[in-house]
């Protein structure tokens, strides 16, 4: 009985020490969740937080399956008005499903797709939004010099294509896309497009997720909410103010590798957008080729391993991200007064880091070195 009694309280005792292990086991794999969720998404840690004698809380939504990847909704409140900014992050979600769906052009039966299939000479009504977008894209053109150009659809699907084909575009082939398609054969209306060429085709890739993400943060901002956040597939708008601490702070994966490259704080918002080579790609012969593509050459982008661009609105940041892709750090002097970027070129042993001073001044630590490259009109 005695005998008994103590195998049970050391049995007890054995369970007590392997519920801790395990509870102690269980909130390292969160934390560990936590530090993937912010290097993959690059959203900072959701707190309650006592932040000026006022508690504010974090309500964030989840979502799924838009524009081909996961987002994260956030919104900053008052305890008590959850429900209210529940259905404010709901709205946010439809704004940017409707987003997703104005500007696919990878959808046959979508406004743009239509674009796309269209005869020439044809005018093709759009909605004044998608107009939007397509006169922003041409804007963009004209300031990257060519290095943002989303006529160059006929390119992509050449290098999207070439693994199934087996080889990667010829010189002929290439050149062939380049004169089929660009903004020498489009005509905008005030209410639609004209294609001077049945095989015109425009690719919003580049510009849609930035569009998605203001629309929704745009929701967001129109409710009474202390503060708001939207982030689709790593692109970030926030503005007011964060849960916790004083600024919104938004880390930067290493294109080389699984860890975060820097942490920015953006006391004000902003949005913060980064493209790259490392997590989209086609592969062929064991050779990795960016889905961004040069459009003056054809080829694929891949001097330029991640650009990351802080601007005040994501379709801004996000067009310039893809740019700085095509351009390296030459075409920080391209870019308008109040842009920041970073760029990594070179290597993983010997990588190289350009900031515009305005961006390295947003970054909490410098963690590593950064060859500070003031642009022709600003001092360091
Ligand atoms: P991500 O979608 O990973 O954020 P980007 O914002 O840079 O990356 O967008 C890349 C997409 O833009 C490509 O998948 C393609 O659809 C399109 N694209 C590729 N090259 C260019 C370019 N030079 N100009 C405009 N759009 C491009
Ligand atoms: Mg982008």
């Amino acid at each position: 009985m005695i005998h008994s009694r103590l195998t049970q309280e050391r049995y007890q005792r054995r369970e007590d020490a392997a519920a801790k292990r395990y509870k102690r086991h269980v909130d390292a794999a969160a934390k560990l969740v936590i530090i993937a969720v912010i290097v993959l998404t690059g959203v900072g840690l959701w707190k309650t937080s006592d932040k000026r004698g006022q508690k504010l809380l974090a309500v964030v939504r989840h979502c799924t399956a838009v524009m081909g990847t996961d987002c994260s909704i956030a919104a900053t409140v008052e305890p008590g008005r959850r429900a209210y900014a529940e259905k404010f992050l709901r709205r946010a979600e439809a704004a940017l499903r409707n987003a997703e769906a104005l500007l696919s052009t990878w959808l046959d039966d979508s406004e743009l797709g239509r674009f796309n299939a269209a005869a020439a000479d044809r005018h093709v009504p759009l909605p004044a939004e998608s107009l939007h977008v397509l006169h922003t894209a041409h804007d963009a053109f004209m300031q990257t010099n060519g290095a943002f150009d989303v006529t160059c659809r006929p390119i992509i699907e050449l290098w999207r294509t070439a693994p199934r084909r087996g080889a990667v575009p010829t010189r002929a082939e290439l050149d062939r896309a380049r004169t089929e398609s660009n903004w020498d054969l489009i005509r905008l209306t005030d209410s639609g497009a004209v294609k001077l060429a049945d095989t015109v085709r425009v690719d919003l890739g580049g510009i849609a997720k930035g569009y998605a993400i203001e629309q929704a943060a745009d929701v967001l901002r129109r409710a009474e909410l202390a503060g708001g956040l939207v982030e689709v597939g790593g692109d970030i708008v926030c503005f007011g103010r964060p849960p916790s601490g004083e600024s919104w702070k938004v880390d930067i994966k290493d294109p080389f590798d699984a860890g975060r490259l820097a942490r920015l704080r953006l006391p004000n918002g902003g949005a913060v957008c980064t493209s790259g080579n490392y997590a989209r790609f086609s592969q062929l012969a064991g050779r990795r080729y960016s889905h961004i593509i040069d459009p003056r050459t054809g080829q694929p982008a891949d001097v330029t391993h991640s650009a990351t661009v802080v601007a005040a609105d994501a379709v801004t940041a996000d067009i310039w991200a893809t740019a700085l892709s095509v351009l390296g750090p030459a075409g920080f002097d391209l870019m308008p007064h109040g842009v920041e970027a970073m760029t990594v070129t070179g290597t993983k042993d010997d990588p190289k880091i350009h900031c515009t001073p305005g961006f390295r001044r947003l970054m909490k630590k410098p963690t590593m070195t950064t060859i500070s490259t003031p642009r022709r009109y600003e001092e360091e």
